[in-house]
């Protein structure tokens, strides 16, 4: 798909009242949706969407049409990533997350780390995302057992990726990324809480 005709089937999904003038245009929401557009652009788009559930439900329409606009064969594959639980587990203080009108709990790490934006769970996948980091050049998402086993890694150059359910097992989960800068120095995000049926 041309990025004109993605633009143009982007703007047919989407129609705004004159109430969201301060909202990013939808050209820009859609270049902010790219997964290799430019880190700025990404960013700022990203904390919008964190606070703006219009915007939010829009975002995910041009993350879904970047998606199908992506050949199967281009694609990435998922990588196995075998990492160390404990450091995940090293998780403090409760916050709350706020996802398409859902609450879901977050635990926090130190004041720095690394924001989740949430997990969507639908029947046959969750999607996680989370807050791009400064100068990364990869992430590894890892899900885990409330006994620290990884039950689930992966990794990805993108800040959304989506696991299908039979990936997963049912129960209290959670989940937990870390981002690799180019010089090879990493940084870990917050704890998410995540329940599968
Ligand atoms: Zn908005």
């Amino acid at each position: 798909m041309t990025d004109e005709a993605l633009q143009k089937q982007f703007q047919t999904q989407v129609r705004r009242p004159a109430s969201r003038v301060a909202c990013p245009a939808p050209e820009r929401l859609l270049a902010g949706a790219e997964a290799g557009g430019a880190e700025a652009v990404r960013l700022e788009v990203l904390d919008h969407v964190a606070t703006c559930l219009d915007c939010r439900a829009e975002y995910e329409v041009a993350r879904s049409l970047m998606l199908a606009a992506v050949a199967p064969t281009a694609r990435r594959r998922w990588l196995p990533y075998a990492v160390a639980a404990s450091a995940v587990l090293a998780a403090g203080l409760l916050a709350t997350w706020q996802s398409r009108g859902t609450t879901a709990p977050v635990l926090r790490g130190d004041p720095g780390a690394m924001a989740l934006w949430g997990a969507e769970i639908s029947d046959s996948a969750i999607q996680f995302a989370w807050r791009p980091a400064a100068d990364s050049r990869r992430y590894t998402l890892e899900v885990i057992t409330d006994v620290g086993d990884v039950v689930f890694s992966t990794q990805t150059s993108d800040t959304v990726i989506v696991v299908p359910s039979t990936s997963l097992r049912s129960g209290a989960l959670t989940w937990s990324v870390l981002a690799e800068r180019e010089d090879g120095t990493g940084q870990r995000s917050v704890v998410g809480l995540l329940t599968l049926p």
